[in-house]
C-alpha cells in the first residue's frame, strides 16, 4: 500500500491550484498556496512572469496529475482504475471518477469522519471502520451501491469518534451517500454523478493522455 508521504501544499503549489489536501487549514491564510502560490523548487517564483502556453500533452499530464493528487494514488494504481474504467460500460471520464470517488477512504471523507483523504487513508489502515459487518484496513477498496460503512464497535469509544459528531454534522454529504451519526455509519445509495464530483477535475484530458 504505497503513498505520498512528502509535504501536501507542494502539491497544490505544483499544480497552480488550491487542492484542499488538509481541510481546514486550506481556508486560513495559513493556507502555503495563500503565502506562496509559485511552483516549488529554486525557479518557481522566476517562472511566474513567464507567460507559458502548454502543449498538448502537458495539460493532458497536468490533468492525470491533478486527479492523482487530489485522490492520493499512485501512478501504478492510477493506470490500473483508468484500464478498469475502459472496461465498464459507458463514459471512460466518468467511469475513472466514479472509481475514484467510490475508494473507501474517500467515501470516509465524503461522510465527513475525517478532514480529509489522508486523515480517511490512516484511520482505514489502523482499522476503524467495517464495510458490510466485516473489518477492513485497505483504504483503496472500492465500495459498490448497497455497501454499508460503519465506525467498529471497540473505536466507537475513542476520544476521536467521541468527539467527531459536532465537526461531522457541518460537513455535507453527497446525496449518493447516506449517513447516520448516530450509528456512526454510511451507505452508498448509488454510483455518484458528474456533478457531484469535483469539478475542476478534467477526465477528458485524462482520457486523452492514456490514449496517446
Ligand atoms: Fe493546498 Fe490546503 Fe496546503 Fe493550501 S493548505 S496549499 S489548499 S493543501
Amino acid at each position: 500500500m504505497a503513498k505520498y508521504l512528502g509535504p501536501a501544499c507542494k502539491l497544490c503549489r505544483r499544480e497552480g491550484e488550491k487542492l484542499f489536501l488538509k481541510g481546514e487549514r486550506c481556508f486560513t491564510p495559513k493556507c502555503a498556496f495563500e503565502r506562496r502560490g509559485f511552483a516549488p523548487g529554486q525557479h518557481g517564483p522566476s517562472s511566474q512572469g513567464r507567460s507559458e502556453r502548454l502543449s498538448d500533452y502537458a495539460r493532458q499530464l497536468r490533468a492525470k496529475q491533478k486527479s492523482r493528487r487530489v485522490y492520493g494514488v499512485l501512478e501504478r494504481q492510477f493506470a490500473r482504475y483508468f484500464s478498469i474504467a475502459q472496461r465498464r460500460r459507458g463514459l471512460t471520464g466518468l467511469n475513472l471518477l466514479q472509481i475514484l470517488e467510490t475508494r473507501l477512504d474517500n467515501v470516509v471523507f465524503r461522510l465527513g469522519y475525517a478532514v480529509n483523504r489522508r486523515e480517511a487513508r490512516l484511520l482505514v489502515t489502523h482499522g476503524h471502520f467495517m464495510v458490510n459487518g466485516r473489518r477492513t484496513d485497505i483504504p483503496s477498496m472500492l465500495l459498490r451501491p448497497g455497501d454499508v460503512l460503519s465506525v467498529r464497535e471497540g473505536s466507537r469509544s475513542s476520544e476521536y469518534f467521541k468527539t467527531l459528531t459536532e465537526a461531522a454534522e457541518s460537513r455535507t454529504v453527497p446525496a449518493w451517500l447516506d449517513r447516520s451519526l448516530k450509528d456512526l455509519s454510511g451507505k452508498v445509495l448509488r454510483q455518484p454523478e458528474r456533478a457531484e464530483i469535483d469539478g475542476n477535475l478534467t477526465e477528458q484530458l485524462i482520457v486523452e493522455y492514456y490514449s496517446r
